[in-house]
C-alpha cells in the first residue's frame, strides 16, 4: 500500500536506547536474557537484537520458532530460546536445523523434540514448569516423570529450567512471587534426582527490579528494556532505575480550524467547545491502532505542548485542542507517544489513558503495518 506524508503514521525507534536500558538493568541481575518476542515488543526484532549484542547480550528469548529462526539467521552468534516452543514437526525440525532452543512445556512438545533429536542430532531444550500462572508448563506433579524421560533420551540436553511469574509487578502480591520461587526450587530438586542440573530462570522485568530472592541464575527482562517501569503506579515504582523510552509515534496535522463556543466535535457530539477554540485534525485513528477508547481522554504533543484529544477518535483521524498552539500548521507532526523535551508522553501514561499496559501500547503502535518506520 503506498503511504505518503499525508496518510502515514511515523514510528521512530532507537535501538540504542534499548541497549542502554540493558546496561542499566544488568547490574541488578546475574545473567540477563533479554526478551525480544513480538518483534521486540513492536520495536523491531533485528535492529534491537543487534544493539543488544553490541552491549554484550549473548542470549535472547523470542516467542515463536519462526522469530527464533529469523534471529539465528541474522545473528548466528546469539543463543536463542523460543518461549512458545514447537507447535508442529516443522518447528521441531527448524530448531534442530538452526540451533534454536525450544521451550518444552507439555507432553506434546516433548514428543516433538524427543523424536526429532538423536545421538547424531543433539537438541538443547528449555524445560518449562507451571508454578502459578496456569498457562504453559509441566505441573510440579509431572516433574519426576518428565525428568526421567529426558534423562534417558539421547541427544537431548536441558539448558535451562524455567517458569513465569504471575504477580511480580504487584507489591501486594509479593507472597505469591515467593511461593512460585519455592515451587521452582522444589522442581529443581526433583530434576537433580534424575541427574538434570541446569540454570534456573523465573524473573521477568518486575522481579529483576523488585524480587532479588527469585533471581536464580538467568533473568528474562522484557518491558523494562523498552523503557517502561513495570512497577509504575505502585509503592515500589522508585525501585526501578531511570529508563529511556525507545519508541516515538507521530502523525501529521491534516487541517486546522477555528470553532466557536458551543460547537460539537466529531461523531456522537461527545465534546462541546466551552469557548472559541482552535482544533487540529491529526491523521491517526483506530485503524492505526490509536484506540477509540482514547476519545476525550488522551493527550498528544503538538508544537512542544501537551494538547488534549477532543471528541471521538475516528478511523483515520483524531481532533486535538490546539488553542494554546497558535503557530500550528497543516503538516506539523503531532506525537501520540514521545515527543520533544519535557512534554514527551511516556508509554506508561498513554497506557493509563488507554486503560491498558505499556506492553500493548508498544506492540500495537510498533507493529502497525501501515506506519512508516524510521530510526531517529
Ligand atoms: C514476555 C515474557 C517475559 C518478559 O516479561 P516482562 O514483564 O516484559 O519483563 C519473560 N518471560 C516470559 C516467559 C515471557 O513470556
Amino acid at each position: 500500500m503506498p503511504t505518503n506524508f499525508w496518510n502515514a503514521v511515523r514510528v521512530w525507534v532507537q535501538p540504542e536506547a534499548v541497549a542502554r536500558n540493558f546496561s542499566r538493568l544488568r547490574p541488578l541481575g546475574r545473567e540477563l536474557v533479554p526478551v525480544v518476542k513480538a518483534d521486540a515488543y513492536g520495536h523491531g526484532l533485528l535492529s534491537v537484537a543487534r544493539a543488544l549484542v553490541g552491549v554484550g547480550a549473548r542470549r535472547m528469548a523470542v516467542g515463536t520458532v519462526s522469530e527464533a529462526v529469523a534471529l539465528r539467521e541474522a545473528l548466528p552468534e546469539v543463543w536463542v530460546m523460543a518461549l512458545l516452543g514447537p507447535m508442529d514437526w516443522q518447528d521441531a525440525a527448524a530448531c534442530q536445523e538452526y540451533g534454536v532452543v525450544p521451550v518444552v512445556a507439555c507432553a506434546e512438545q516433548w514428543d516433538l523434540v524427543r523424536l526429532s533429536a538423536g545421538p547424531s542430532r543433539p537438541l538443547s531444550i528449555a524445560l518449562k514448569f507451571d508454578t502459578g500462572m496456569a498457562r504453559l508448563g509441566f505441573s510440579v506433579d509431572q516433574a519426576s516423570s518428565i525428568a526421567q524421560q529426558v534423562a534417558v533420551t539421547p541427544g537431548v540436553q536441558v539448558e535451562t529450567v524455567m517458569s513465569h511469574l504471575a504477580t511480580a509487578d504487584d507489591p501486594a502480591a509479593a507472597s505469591f512471587v515467593a511461593k512460585q520461587g519455592t515451587r521452582l526450587q522444589e522442581i529443581a530438586h526433583i530434576l537433580a534426582q534424575a541427574g538434570i542440573h541446569a540454570p534456573l530462570s523465573l524473573a521477568n522485568s518486575a522481579a529483576l527490579i523488585a524480587h532479588p530472592q527469585v533471581h536464580f541464575h538467568w533473568q528474562r527482562p522484557g518491558i523494562a528494556l523498552y523503557g517502561a517501569n513495570p512497577l509504575a503506579g505502585t509503592p515500589w515504582q522508585d525501585r526501578c532505575p531511570p529508563l529511556e523510552p525507545a519508541m516515538e509515534v507521530a502523525a501529521p496535522v491534516l487541517q486546522v480550524r477555528q470553532i466557536s463556543a458551543g460547537t460539537t466535535v466529531s461523531y456522537g457530539r461527545t465534546f462541546t467547545a466551552p469557548r472559541p477554540m482552535r482544533i487540529a485534525i491529526v491523521a491517526v485513528g483506530y485503524a492505526d491502532a490509536y484506540c477509540r477508547g482514547l476519545s476525550n481522554r488522551a493527550f498528544m504533543v503538538l508544537g512542544g505542548r501537551r494538547v488534549p484529544v477532543v471528541g471521538r477518535v475516528c478511523m483515520q483521524m483524531t481532533a486535538v485542542d490546539a488553542t494554546e498552539v497558535p503557530e500550528v500548521q497543516v503538516g506539523d507532526m503531532a506525537y501520540l507517544l514521545g515527543g520533544p523535551g519535557g512534554a514527551a508522553i511516556r508509554g506508561e501514561e498513554l497506557a493509563a489513558w488507554w486503560g491498558t499496559i505499556p506492553y500493548e501500547v508498544f506492540c500495537l503502535l510498533g507493529q502497525n503495518p501501515r506506519s512508516i518506520r524510521s530510526r531517529s
